[in-house]
């Protein structure tokens, strides 16, 4: 919601002359009240003793995709969402998700050892003792490689940097890093170029262990023999079939086409890696590569020497199944909100995504009830997706499975991915979709009890009374990525987090949830209670509430570090840029104003609303192009996209970002222009929205 009316609303709380409440941006003053009550219903639906009972059904066990566990989550989803009496059907794609079956780490020099890999069992946690997932990291190559242990920091590439001008290499030799800075499949890659012939990720405890608090089961910390699994495949999707859907028929790139890891890529906790680490010589470090274990840290190479040995299933194929349950529209059946998470998990994966899954599903139950035999105007689907932990594999193969309705219908994709390990609110997504979020959010109470989510969420920010928290960008990677940096649909997302270090661990169980994490589900409720009422409000309005305003302003701030960049590049400035997205913002404005004064007058005709509602769908899908990236054409956002070489930072106007990085004026000026035409086209879209306002009413 735009800021005016925000204003109005807070003004509302207190006694007015007017006494009624101002209308709901994108609804009528009738339909506005009866739309409050329906979302005050449905916030009251979720309940602690209800996502209690559903975590521990999904937290039960392990259950990585491609197992028999990862189906039993299915079949239960499934069920529920049939108790609810929605439609629901599965949805399932064969795709590359070659198992480990085993791994094995030496020590070969000094002292040769077999170092233990496994996360022990803990007394008190029963699902830790369970058989988990080896710890391997997704899409690591199989086989074994010996050599010289060299420490590489975080493995970014400007430690690469670092090393070559200290004269060390890793080619031919094992590289450790340390996890952190970057998407562990940077590393990868970065340790495969520089001709490592295996990587070991370890968690350093000043990062992630005892420097950050007690360690599990004494605390939430990550403990001496935790390890964070994870994939280390750069792409979106399933390998063998980029770009298009992993339906039985599809054609499929051979393993050697297919763009991922040739060495072994392994996890291990810091008590692992202190075994390999503390017995290094060699060169001395940079004064920031020192780490938290209790030893002055060094390069190498050697004299430690190390093997490491991956064993993987041989039948590398496997099916992954995505619950699709639907509540069909009333009147615009084709216009879809979903709401999604994924289902599968590294471990038992209480916090992720269990948590996720666990808000999705009591967000159905809250929507059906408060709905009472009513359908919402638009369709929404609350989707579970497989195989996320590989690489967004579910949600991807869906959205590029069903591309044309959704490019056409998607009104908004809302993603839970560890809904709820804290108190501490959390969100991010598209600028569209921002205001609403808070809007929301004030409704929804605190888990705690404190005011609501949104007064919790300020005092934590201490923001001034003219700035809003901080929200996050939506760089790529989650479930999101195939909905809104592949297609443009607007995006929101949101949680509750707090101090944890079981991350993609066996540690990550309801255990863990019940003693340090959410540990009564008032969270998972909460997100479930905010998530309900984000999707009965873009579900009902007659205008959906996308603010443009707010997008436009949000950009207008980036533009000016886009300024810098291309000055750095004497490659002139973003003015254009600039002016184009204030205009942009001026259409907003005027849309906004238009939108309001109409709405006050009465109900739309459905045709004026249904052109009105199709327009606004193309502002977003305007700001991606169907070309993508230079670096990664599936990519095609050019407001957001995840750093090609870091992956976990957000990068703006990505196409002009990656222009000025390879140093190509010629390219980064004619990104710019191409912007400056798209920026310009989106806000011809909201002219055509404010045009279809005012025909044949
Ligand atoms: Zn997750």
């Amino acid at each position: 919601m735009h800021r005016s009316l925000r204003f109005i609303l807070l003004g509302a709380m207190a006694p007015t002359a007017l006494g009624a409440q101002a209308p709901l941006a994108g609804f009528t003053r009738a339909a506005s009240a009866a739309q409050r009550e329906l979302e005050r219903r449905a916030i009251a639906v979720p309940s602690p003793d209800s996502a209690r009972r559903i975590a521990r059904v999904l937290s039960a066990e392990p259950h990585v995709a491609g197992t028999p566990a990862q189906e039993r989550t299915r079949d239960y989803v499934n069920g529920e969402m049939r108790k609810l009496g929605l439609r629901v059907e599965t949805k399932s794609y064969r795709v590359y998700l070659p198992h480990a079956t085993g791994v094995k780490v030496w020590r070969m020099a000094p002292q040769p050892m077999e170092l233990a890999v496994d996360e022990p069992a803990l007394a008190g946690d029963a699902v830790s003792g369970m058989v988990q997932y080896p710890t391997v990291n997704g899409y690591s190559a199989g086989g074994t490689a010996e050599g010289e242990v060299v420490y590489v920091n975080y493995g970014l590439i400007e430690d690469y940097v670092k090393l070559d001008s200290i004269g060390v290499s890793v080619k031919g030799k094992i590289a450790v890093a340390r996890y952190g800075r970057s998407f562990r499949g940077i590393k990868a890659r970065e340790a495969e170029k520089h001709g490592a012939t295996a990587l070991l990720i370890y968690s350093d405890p000043i990062d992630d262990g005892f420097v950050t608090g007690d360690v599990y089961p004494a605390g939430p910390m990550r403990n001496s023999r935790g390890v964070q699994r994870g994939s280390v495949f750069n792409g979106y999707g399933d390998p063998a079939t980029p770009g298009y859907a992993a339906t039985e028929k599809a054609p499929r790139l051979t393993e050697q086409q297919m763009v991922i890891p040739r060495i072994p890529v392994v996890p291990v906790s810091y008590g692992t890696a202190t075994s390999l680490l503390e017995g290094l010589a060699g060169a001395r470090i940079p004064a920031q590569w020192q780490g938290g274990l209790s030893f002055r840290y060094h390069i190498g190479p050697g004299p430690v020497r190390a093997k490491v040995q991956v064993t993987l299933d041989g039948v590398p194929y496997k099916m992954i199944h995505n619950t699709i349950a639907t509540l069909p529209g009333r009147s615009n059946a084709d216009e879809v909100i979903v709401i999604g998470g994924h289902r599968d998990a590294w471990g038992a994966g209480a916090g992720d995504n269990v948590s996720g899954i666990t808000s999705i599903m009591e967000s159905a139950r809250a929507v059906v009830g408060a709905l009472n035999g009513q359908a919402p105007a638009r369709t929404i689907v609350f989707a579970t997706w497989d195989a996320e932990e590989w690489g967004m594999l579910g949600s991807t193969e869906y959205v590029e499975d069903d591309s044309l309705r959704l490019k056409k219908g998607g009104v908004a994709y809302l993603n839970l991915d560890v809904s709820a390990t804290g108190f501490d609110f959390g969100s991010g997504g598209s600028p569209s979709l921002r205001g609403l979020t808070r809007e929301l959010a004030r409704e929804v109470p605190d888990p705690r009890g404190n005011g609501s989510v949104y007064s919790t969420w300020r005092k934590r920010y201490a923001v001034a009374d003219t700035s809003e928290p901080v929200m996050g960008d939506p760089g790529g990677g989650s479930d999101f990525a195939a909905f809104y940096n592949h297609f443009g649909i607007p995006h929101a997302d949101w949680g509750f987090g707090g101090p944890g270090g079981v991350y993609h661990s066996a540690y990550d169980s309801n255990t863990w949830m019940e003693t340090f994490g959410d540990t009564g589900y008032v969270a998972h409720a909460a997100a479930a209670r905010l998530a309900a009422a984000m999707l009965l409000r873009l579900a009902n309005a007659d205008i959906v509430p996308y603010d443009y305003v707010e997008f436009g302003k949000t950009m207008r701030r980036y533009t000016e570090r886009t300024s810098r960049q291309l000055a750095s590049l004497n490659a002139g400035d973003a003015s254009t840029l600039d002016q184009a997205w204030q205009r942009f913002t001026a259409r907003a404005v005027a849309f906004n104003a238009t939108r309001d004064s109409v709405l006050a007058i009465g109900a739309l005709a459905p045709a004026a609303k249904n052109a009105t509602n199709a327009a606004l769908r193309q502002v977003e899908r305007r700001l991606a192009r169907d070309e993508g990236l230079k670096s990664r054409p599936w990519v095609r956002s050019l407001i957001y996209a995840a750093d090609v070489d870091n992956g976990y930072s957000t990068m703006i106007f990505p196409t002009i970002g990656e222009a000025v990085r390879s140093g190509n004026v010629a390219l980064a000026r004619t990104e710019l222009a191409d912007l400056v035409t798209r920026v310009d086209n989106a806000a011809r879209a909201l002219d055509d929205a404010s045009a279809a306002l005012t025909v044949r009413r």
